[in-house]
């Protein structure tokens, strides 16, 4: 047996003498003396040793069989899938006036019709192939719960189809908080609801300047009373979209939280992310950030490791390290615009080039324009970072270069960040299970 080619190793001050491993492709890590690697080396690991390192994939049978297969890591989750993944954009209206919002130019009276929600129940009975276990819908805006009569139409139509099948269907909101009472809360939990993201930029003297009501009125006590009024009955996502010059006050939202009674064991997971830049002259929705890391800017690696720290630190869920897919390359995930048009990632709605085709029309081939396999260069292939990175995000690829012929390289990130979220991770585990030192 030998090292995985995606192993990275650290060397762990807490204990004198060891080496914390990590595998970037199974996201597995595991405190071990610096000798192992002498025994991996030379081939002299006890029995034990050898079956967990190798059920944590520390250790391989043939590395490039390995490399092998990490190339052909989306060609095996596409064929295993059992889900179909569809993300809603139900409107393009809001009664928030969010500085930064994305959506500006293309912001207004703009709702998905009666006519189009039934094309694309349509779309999803026509992808929900017979081999489709699980369906899963992410009601997006615009605000989405300006729309809740779509909302409770498009869920009754999807809840009587998935009854004829051995299935289950369920659904998400991106909401921006303000209209989801508890009176929504439940008739919607009823209707398959899941779980619910809703940002708080900071604490209020922050967010009450950055996602205001149309009126200009402050709508962080309005949110916070929502949260504390729904967060027993749905599990609720907190994002928080933060800047260069505030990010340190979002530590402060931490403790205005914990005052609140929105605790960790209310609160299913918290996580913060930069305002996405975008290129001039389009649009995209603002409070897409999850689970996409924009680039390698200093002031963001030191913003990341501070805020997840204090997140951790204070008991709260946030995602763990994991191979991060771009959803570009899942083939059963699409958005669908209110007006039809479908996109495979929406940070792109809006854009006509990156629409991959239209309710009416169907998909068309979007390989070349999307970059799929783009990551399949000398450099990338070689990268022990690739099951973390496969070529990073494509939209910000768009936003730098203005298309996207090129990698969103993240090396610089991960060598400036990966070993403390790593060693952020274990805290982790170590607080929800004590004496684990693997996972
Ligand atoms: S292009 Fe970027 S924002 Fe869009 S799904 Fe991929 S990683 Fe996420
Ligand atoms: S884009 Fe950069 S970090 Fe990502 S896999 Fe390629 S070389 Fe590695």
């Amino acid at each position: 047996m030998k090292l995985s080619h995606y192993v990275k190793t650290y060397p762990y001050r807490e204990k004198p003498g060891y080496l914390l491993f990590f595998s970037t492709k199974r996201a597995s890590k595991i405190l071990l003396p610096e000798e192992t690697f002498q025994d991996i080396e030379n081939n002299t690991l006890s029995p034990f040793d050898q079956a967990l390192l190798s059920k944590l994939g520390m250790i391989v049978e043939d590395t490039e069989k390995e490399k092998q297969e990490v190339l052909g890591f989306f060609d095996s989750i596409n064929e295993k899938n059992r889900g179909l993944n569809i993300i809603a954009a139900l409107n393009l209206d809001c009664n928030f006036a969010c500085q930064y919002c994305f959506e500006g130019e293309i912001k207004g009276d703009l709702y998905m019709s009666n006519m189009t929600a039934e094309l694309l129940t349509d779309f999803i009975r026509q992808k929900f192939t017979s081999s489709k276990k699980s369906l899963l819908v992410g009601f997006y805006g615009g605000e989405p719960l300006l729309s809740i009569g779509l909302i409770r139409s498009i869920s009754r139509s999807l809840n009587c189809f998935i009854e004829t099948r051995d299935a289950s269907y369920s659904f998400t909101l991106v909401t921006n908080g303000s209209l989801f009472t508890r009176q929504a809360a439940e008739e919607l939990v009823m209707l398959g609801l899941k779980s619910v993201q809703i940002t708080l930029d900071g604490p209020p003297e922050i967010h009450n300047r950055t996602r205001p009501f149309m009126s200009g009125a402050g709508s962080f006590d309005t949110i916070i009373n929502n949260i504390r009024q729904t967060c027993d009955i749905v599990k609720i996502n907190i994002s928080g979209n933060f800047e260069k010059h505030n990010y340190e006050q979002f530590v402060d939202l931490l403790d205005l939280m914990d005052d609140e009674g929105l605790t960790p064991d209310r609160i299913s997971s918290v996580k913060f992310a930069p305002v996405m830049k975008r290129p001039e002259g389009t649009a995209s929705p603002a409070d897409f950030n999850d689970g996409c890391m924009t680039i390698n800017e200093p002031w963001l690696v030191k913003a990341e490791k501070l805020l997840r720290g204090e997140i951790l630190r204070r008991g709260y869920y946030t995602p763990k390290l994991a191979p991060m897919p771009c959803a570009v390359e899942i083939t059963d995930s699409y958005v669908v615009n209110f007006d039809g048009n479908i996109y495979k990632c929406p940070a792109f709605i809006g854009n006509q080039d990156f629409a991959v085709g239209n309710l009416e029309t169907g998909i068309r081939d979007y390989d070349t324009s999307h970059g799929l396999d783009i990551w399949k260069n000398r450099e990338c292939r070689e990268c022990r970072y690739l099951p973390l990175c496969f070529g990073g995000c494509r939209y910000m690829t768009f936003v730098r270069a203005g298309n996207i012929d090129s990698v969103d390289c993240k090396k610089d990130y991960f060598d400036a960040s990966l070993e403390t979220l790593i060693k952020q991770d274990t805290m982790q585990i170590k607080r929800t299970s004590a004496g684990i030192n693997a996972s």
